[in-house]
């Protein structure tokens, strides 16, 4: 569904991303690790393309995302973001937050986007909440919320940037246990977080970044029972 080939990313001298080859299938839950600035969030934000790559090609469902225009906003509608930070409208009510995107670039109707509005606020939780405020809701239900806004595009795939960790620690199994309830339902899904449980329950593959490559790819249980790379070994031992 997602392929990365070859993709090599710059910030100025610093090659950020180096030949990275990832193929996500449909309905594949990847889980990216790594140590701090090892590339995970820019890797995240070149497959929506909120970033430009120097080289190589990152296709959606057979696509080439273009660089921009027209074409890279409809592809780029297709790639559900969630990120630490919450992100949501702060003087619109739950339920606008949620209804917004589909209104202003599907272009559903009010009625339409409220009713599936609707479905994914209780999906997530929150039904009740829609007519509240973001300030009036606690972290872990701005985050169930962010994800709703996220769904409510339709989106092929779903991005999740460090999701929890923001969180208190009673909220995080809130939004995970959203997040492994989205992956059993078929979602394809790119996580990049470090809680071993939702990788160990919900992921297919974990994906292992230190210095802008891949440096190991295998299955969870696999990853963190027996790491290969004396640098997946080394960051193991700081985060278990
Ligand atoms: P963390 O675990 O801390 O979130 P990360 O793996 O997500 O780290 P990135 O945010 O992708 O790492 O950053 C990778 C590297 O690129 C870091 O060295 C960072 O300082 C650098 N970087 C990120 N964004 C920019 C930018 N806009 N301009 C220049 N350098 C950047
Ligand atoms: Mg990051």
């Amino acid at each position: 569904l997602v392929v990365l080939d070859d993709v090599q990313k710059w910030f100025g001298d610093l090659h950020v991303l180096q030949d990275i080859d990832l193929t996500i299938k449909r309905g594949e839950v990847v889980v990216v690790i790594g140590p701090s600035g090892s590339g995970k969030s820019t890797l995240c934000r070149t497959i929506n393309r909120l970033e430009p790559i120097e080289a190589g090609t990152i296709a959606l469902d057979g696509e080439k995302l273009p660089q921009e225009g027209k074409a890279l906003a409809q592809l780029r509608a297709e790639v559900g973001m969630v990120f630490q930070g919450f992100n949501l409208f702060a003087h619109k009510t739950i339920l606008q937050n949620v209804t917004l995107g589909p209104i202003k670039v599907l272009g559903k109707s009010k009625a339409d986007a409220e009713r599936r509005a609707k479905e994914l606020l209780t999906r997530v939780g929150i039904a009740e909440q829609a007519e509240k405020y973001p300030a009036q809701l606690s972290g872990g239900q701005q985050q169930r919320v962010a994800i709703a806004r996220a769904l409510a595009m339709d989106p092929k795939v779903m991005l999740f940037d460090e999701p929890t960790s923001a969180l208190d620690p009673e909220m995080i199994k809130e939004v995970l246990d959203v997040m492994v309830d989205l992956a059993e339902q078929g979602m394809t899904m790119v996580v990049v977080t470090h809680e071993m449980g939702f990788a160990r329950t919900a992921g297919d593959r974990v994906i292992f970044m230190a210095d802008g490559r891949i440096v190991e790819e295998n299955t969870p249980n696999e990853f963190f029972t027996n790491p290969q790379s004396d640098r997946a070994q080394d960051f193991l031992g700081k985060i278990l």
